[in-house]
């Protein structure tokens, strides 16, 4: 495996806040980043020594990107798959394209975690109105209709509760295939965030609990409020997911809990660092972040211990303007992402409390 040295340059397709704290991340081994995202205002701009403002369709932007850089990696799931191609000529993209391909469709992702031997909610592909009626009767209520591709923070999703509740779900998906899942009555949410490097050493960190509103993640707390048995099982999921993509990097595995019976079934992963290991970068030992570079420039993986009870609460659109209550709170660790307009909803930076009742 090629071992990417301190002191390389580290290409980021994506300028968010993931790739702004992996390029801080990066920063502090040595690595030098270059970001290439569309958007001019990209806050992962701010902290890299290079970027590219270009269309992730512009083919001679990503040659010259990749050529650029000793390694590259993303920080979103949706990166289309000609783009992988394209920068796969240049350079190591690590992870590689099949954990894109496989998480940007929930249908091959969850044929996929079912072929790992891992639970999901049960599910059936459709597209027209005749296949979403029988999906409803093979699935039963409530269940909840997916768009298959392009779908996060709940955008794309529709509950149905009962048969009139069809139509409105055809007017989401407009025909663009989707499946249909069973509502998981679960207890609790949580996440696994697990590093693989591109020796084929895996870390779990511990697992979060993930409580989300308007189907935003709102806090992620560890430990996790569950069983000694139910984390272990949690980890060695992940872990099965990681092996089976032959994965290189930090990933995300969400996954229900029922607390009656312990059962864990899985609702999707993210091949990228992930807003519920934010807890990391204070709360671990080693912050996700850092585990994300280790992993893809194959140096040792970090230890993923938690410091303690940790909090990570997102700061979303004018929650940010409350700096200075963060900022006297000495067990706070607040982050803005050097976004400018608060949006309502918008992720604008999360604070983190280690050890807070102590
Ligand atoms: P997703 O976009 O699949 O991550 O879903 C966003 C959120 O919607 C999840 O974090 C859950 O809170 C909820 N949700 C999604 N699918 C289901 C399901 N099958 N059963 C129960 N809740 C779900």
């Amino acid at each position: 495996m090629t071992q990417i040295k301190p002191g390389s340059k580290i290409g980021i397709l994506g300028g968010g806040q993931l790739g702004r704290m992996l390029a801080m991340a990066a920063s502090r081994l040595g690595y030098r980043c270059h970001i290439f995202c569309p958007d001019v205002r990209s806050p992962a701009f701010q902290v890299a020594s290079d970027f590219t403002i270009a269309e992730y369709e512009n083919e001679d932007a990503l040659l010259e990107f990749a050529s650029s850089v000793d390694v590259a990696t993303y920080e979103f799931e949706n990166v289309p798959a000609r783009t992988a191609e394209i920068v796969s000529r240049e350079t190591l993209l690590r992870p590689g394209a099949r954990a894109l391909e496989v998480s940007q469709d929930r249908l091959t992702e969850k044929d996929f975690l079912n072929d790992c031997g891992v639970k999901t909610a049960p599910y059936m592909a459709f597209q027209t109105e005749e296949e979403l009626d029988a999906a409803f009767k093979e699935i039963g209520r409530p269940s909840v209709a997916k768009t298959r591709r392009f779908g996060y923070d709940g955008k794309g999703q529709l509950m149905i509760k009962a048969r009139k509740d069809i139509e409105g779900v055809m007017g989401m998906t407009s025909g663009v295939p989707a499946i249909l899942e069973g509502f998981v009555a679960f207890d609790r949410e949580i996440s696994v965030v697990v590093a693989r490097s591109a020796s084929g050493d895996v870390a779990a960190f511990p697992v979060a609990e993930n409580v989300h509103t308007n189907h935003i993640l709102d806090t992620s707390t560890v430990p996790a409020q569950i069983s000694e048995v139910v984390e272990a099982k949690a980890k060695v999921m992940a872990t099965r997911i990681a092996n089976a993509l032959e994965y290189v990097g930090v990933m995300a595995v969400e996954m229900f809990v029922t607390d009656s019976t312990g059962e864990i079934v899985v609702n999707e992963i993210a091949p990228r660092v992930h807003n519920s290991g934010h807890w990391t970068i204070e709360g671990a030992e080693t912050s996700q972040f850092e585990q994300h570079i280790r992993a893809i420039c194959d140096l040792p993986l970090g230890p993923t211990d938690a410091r303690g009870n940790v909090v990570m609460k997102n700061l979303l659109g004018e929650d940010i303007l409350d700096f200075e209550k963060y900022l006297a709170d000495p067990k706070a660790h607040y982050h803005h992402y050097g976004k400018q307009e608060p949006r309502e909803g918008r992720k604008m930076g999360h604070v983190t409390w280690v050890n807070a009742e102590e």
